[in-house]
């Protein structure tokens, strides 16, 4: 099946007990079970099964298995959001003493989180500008667990030679994991050699503004037995004493389930981030439209960019869709025909008032901090989602005073660039 038919049939077609079609919301903490038998085979894990929605729901199993489907892993995990799925996939690899080497081209909440919070947690990072190969090599270091990008950077939609990436990580038997909230469905990670994706289902999966949500997706395509993840080949106290590699290399019907069911059992058990099976229904509801809506947003984005190119009030456009931007050919490579995300940047001649002047006139684009609404939505990131850099960082990371990010909905193109047009006209 193509990626528009499994976003709407993949793993259900009706519910067993009542024939519905629609997903049911299975609002419930606990399941009973058949017997003792039945309950100690789940808990050792020696059959699969539902126990309790901290672990597991069937609503949100349906997410989880369609979206692994759609990307091709071997399972997914979904969480309560996508800062919770960020954390928790990072730390079924990496633990105090550990190291991680990271792109320095990251949403604002992953900046934050890797800069700070890791660090309390004991893990450090290493933040790359220039995420090439030959600077990930020199970076790499005995404990290091993890090389972390997203797909296109945020806001400088920049995109990394993800192969070359995946090469040098694997040489150095280090798994790569990749951020894909901005390039859902256009871009398949798994195919390129990254090992872990994660997502923001907050964005354009949801798509519609309504639930915050997160998953991981795993590609069964790492070996964790290489060495550097004694996590992976040495017994867990907390679980028995199972050992994940040795037990969920290979699961027959499976294949390679090690990690994500290390985070399940060990990070979403014992952490306790999970997804409301609301939240879940609502996610469904939005990815049952995500390939066709991904193709109008994209649309949409490349005529306003050529539209803000040739206005006169408009200093400047960074859109990875246009040719004069520098990962223009590397999106052209790796990303689906035509399509290069809904997010971009551009200044307003005059600089930071003039920009700010801007986002107050628009009338149907809403000022907010989120992106891949259907709705299109403006923000200033200098003075809202990337407040907290430094002006230093700032410029590094392509943030200039005069900068309005915008994520382009699936409104027509028509109202889109009028609301603009008489925005522009009011600076
Ligand atoms: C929004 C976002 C996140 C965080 O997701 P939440 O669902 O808001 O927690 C992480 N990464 C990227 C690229 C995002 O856009």
């Amino acid at each position: 099946m193509q990626d528009q038919s499994k976003a709407l049939h993949s793993s259900f077609k009706f519910d067993p007990s009542t024939n519905a079609v629609a997903v049911p919301i299975y609002q419930t903490s606990s399941y009973a079970f058949n017997s003792s038998e039945h309950a100690a085979n789940l808990f050792s894990l020696s059959e699969f099964g539902n126990i309790y929605t901290r672990l597991m729901n069937p609503t949100t199993d349906v997410l989880e298995k369609r979206m692994a489907d759609i990307e091709g892993g071997t399972g997914a995990l979904a969480c309560a959001s996508g800062m919770s799925a960020i954390f928790l996939a990072v730390t079924t690899v990496a633990s105090s003493g550990d190291h991680i080497i990271s792109s320095a081209s990251l949403y604002g909440g992953t900046e934050t989180l890797f800069r700070y919070t890791l660090k309390k947690f004991g893990i450090e990072v290493t933040f790359l500008e220039d995420f090439s190969s030959a600077n990930i090599q020199s970076a790499v270091k005995e404990n290091t667990k993890l090389v972390y990008a997203e797909s296109i950077g945020n806001p400088q939609g920049d995109v990394i030679d993800f192969e070359e990436i995946a090469e040098s990580a694997h040489q150095n038997g280090i798994a790569f994991m990749v951020d894909n909230t901005f390039a859902p469905v256009f871009f398949k990670p798994f195919q390129h050699g990254v090992d872990i994706v994660v997502y923001s289902c907050t964005k354009w999966i949801g798509g519609h503004g309504t639930s915050i949500g997160g998953l991981i997706i795993d590609s069964g395509n790492f070996n964790w037995g290489q060495g550097r993840y004694d996590d992976f080949t040495t017994p867990d106290e907390s679980y028995h004493g199972l050992v994940y590699w040795e037990a969920l290399g290979d699961v027959p019907g499976m294949g390679n389930v090690a990690y994500i069911i290390k985070a399940r059992v060990e990070g979403m058990r014992n952490i306790g981030m999970c997804p409301s099976p609301f939240n879940s229904f609502q996610v469904i509801q939005g990815l049952e439209t995500l390939p066709l809506r991904l193709e109008k947003h994209a649309e949409n984005a490349l005529a306003l960019a050529h539209y803000l190119e040739s206005h006169e009030k408009v200093s400047w456009v960074n859109f990875t869709g246009l040719e004069n931007h520098p990962s223009h050919e590397r999106a052209k490579k790796y990303f689906a025909s035509g399509q290069f995300g809904s997010v971009f940047g551009f200044g307003i001649k005059g600089g930071v008032e003039q920009a700010k002047k801007f986002i107050d006139s628009v009338e149907m684009a809403y000022h907010l901090a989120n992106v891949g609404d259907s709705r299109t939505l403006v923000i200033h990131p200098a003075s809202t989602t990337h407040q907290q850099l430094s002006e230093e960082n700032l410029l590094k990371i392509g943030i200039k005073p005069d900068f309005v990010r915008v994520s382009v909905g699936i409104e027509s193109i028509e109202d889109i660039i009028a609301d603009f047009d008489q925005a522009l006209a009011k600076i």
